[in-house]
């Protein structure tokens, strides 16, 4: 026990390596699950030469919520299935800023207790040689601080939860009003903790953490569901801040670097994302909605117009024929739990001499990174996966794009139509191949709530249905018509 406690630095750099380590794994599919093993093994290095450098640890305080914890996580990640990942992780942040803000209400609470024993009993504490400990400045700096951010990214990641699961609770809100208040509660938040970190006025803390709260609530709110994923992964980042200026606090430094690694990935994801939404982020949290509802209204005039359809078969015999094939993966082929039949397709489609690659797009899906999980999940070969920079110059020359269950990251208003709420956005440039073929169910719109010009395309074929019945139906055709 003495040896870890004397080794705990030593502990925590090896810890604070794996973290790195556990970033760089999970940068690459190849590599992710060896990342994800660096980083369960980091955290057990954190939490045991935890138990063992502070003092006067309560064990079973520690390990009574911790066996709960597991339980409810082990089983949470059992059952939750890949769509609802998101607003999952989003629950997960919300937990992240709630602990934050408990720290920092014990942390002062432990000081003022402290303050007031002395007050007290200052003769008889120093007698048996304990000295007083106020808390400095920079600590109340950290405090306020930590308590802040992580009362907004609680309540925010809890808004974010309810608005990805469709909870009636989680209402977008907007009108003129909804800037000019979050402003107020902006200013006042900040005054209350001035005045605290200046005074240590407790009331000034409790209103500064409740003002926190309603921020991170009527902040997030106007957000449309179409940006709800930068704004998890925005809280992602917030919530490693807020855990790491606790770290501060508590003089961990484990958790200063676990909060930092955190923090800075999450921006990084931000931006990047923004970036294939083709926003800033600045427009994201402060500039209204990309909703269902704004992309309607660009939407208004809509006209009836002509789709060419066709079936399975004809899919799978065009298919057979061809000598490049393209998969486009989308959010459909994750409701419809396809991957493992297109796996199948492809498969068959090469035994015919066919060249399979799938393209995707940073933001197919629900989640980053969710088209890559699912075809990893079904064992499709890492070189066969080409992301959108790699793929889209090989568009003009392909035979065949099969575009399954995606729509918005194909749709060249993108490219193409000023006004559209999506212009500007990078997309898979499906509509440059020779044919393309998209299932789905019915002419709906995707996510951004939009229409697509690609499915009234002449190049274009609709098969509609459910994305795993269909890829099945087409592997089967692709077998009959094997030469
Ligand atoms: P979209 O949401 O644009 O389109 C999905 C399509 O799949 C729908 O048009 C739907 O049409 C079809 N579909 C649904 N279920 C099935 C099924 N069982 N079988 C066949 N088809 C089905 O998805 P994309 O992947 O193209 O684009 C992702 C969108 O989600 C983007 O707008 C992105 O900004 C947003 N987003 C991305 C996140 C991320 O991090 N990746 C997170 C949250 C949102 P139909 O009903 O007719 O079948």
């Amino acid at each position: 026990m003495e040896f870890i406690r004397e080794c705990a630095g030593w502990f925590y750099l090896i810890g604070a390596i794996l973290f790195i380590l556990t970033l760089r794994g999970l940068s690459s599919p190849k590599t992710a699950i060896r990342g994800n093993t660096y980083g369960m093994v980091a955290m057990a290095i954190a939490v045991v030469t935890t138990f063992f450098v502070v003092d006067h640890v309560v064990v079973w305080l520690i390990l009574v919520p911790m066996v709960l914890g597991a339980i409810v996580g082990i089983s949470r990640a059992r059952t939750v299935p890949m769509t609802q990942m998101p607003e999952t992780v989003a629950l997960m942040h919300s937990l992240v800023g709630l602990s934050a803000v408990l720290i920092a209400v014990a942390a002062i609470l432990h000081n003022n207790h402290l303050v007031a024993l002395f007050s007290e009993n200052a003769d008889v504490l120093k007698h048996a040689g304990i000295e007083e400990s106020h808390m400095s400045k920079v600590h109340f700096f950290e405090l306020f601080v930590g308590c802040f951010v992580g009362a907004i990214t609680f309540t925010a990641s809890l808004f974010a939860y309810g608005k990805l699961a469709a909870k009636k609770w989680a209402k977008t809100i907007s009108g003129g009003w909804v800037k000019p208040l979050q402003a107020i509660l902006f200013i006042v938040m900040l005054g209350c903790g001035a005045y605290f970190f200046t005074s240590g006025n407790m009331t000034a803390f409790w209103l500064m953490t409740v003002f926190a709260l309603a921020f991170g609530w009527v902040w997030i709110a106007p957000v449309g569901g179409g940006d709800m994923p930068v704004v998890v992964s925005l809280l992602n980042s917030f919530s490693g801040w807020a855990a790491a200026g606790i770290g501060f606090t508590l003089e961990n430094n484990m958790l200063i670097v676990a909060g930092s690694l955190v923090g800075s990935s999450g921006a990084i994801l931000s931006y990047i994302m923004c970036k294939a939404m083709n926003r800033s982020i600045i427009n994201v949290l402060f500039g209204g909605a990309m909703t269902s509802g704004a992309a309607a209204a660009t939407q208004g005039a809509q006209v009836e117009r002509n789709h060419r359809s066709g079936s399975a078969d004809d899919a799978g015999f065009l298919m057979s024929n061809a000598d490049s094939v393209v998969i486009v993966p989308g959010y459909g082929m994750a409701q419809g739990r396809a991957q493992n039949a297109v796996k199948e397709l492809s498969i068959v489609l090469k035994e015919q001499g066919v060249k399979v690659r799938f393209a995707i797009h940073p933001v197919a899906g629900r989640m980053p990174g969710h088209m890559n999980v699912l075809l990893a999940e079904a064992d499709v070969p890492y070189e066969d996966i080409l992301e959108m920079d790699e793929i889209n110059s090989d568009f003009p020359a392909t035979d065949v794009v099969l575009v399954i269950g995606a729509n918005d990251v194909v749709n060249p208003a993108a490219k193409d139509n000023p006004n559209s709420p999506i212009y500007g956005m990078p997309i898979l440039e499906a509509y440059k191949a020779r044919t393309i073929m998209v299932i789905k169910r019915s002419m709906a719109t995707g996510y951004a709530g939009l229409d697509n010009d690609l499915f009234y395309d002449e190049k274009t074929m609709m098969i509609f249905g459910d994305a795993k019945k269909v890829v099945e139906d087409m592997t089967k055709s692709v077998n009959g018509s094997g030469h």
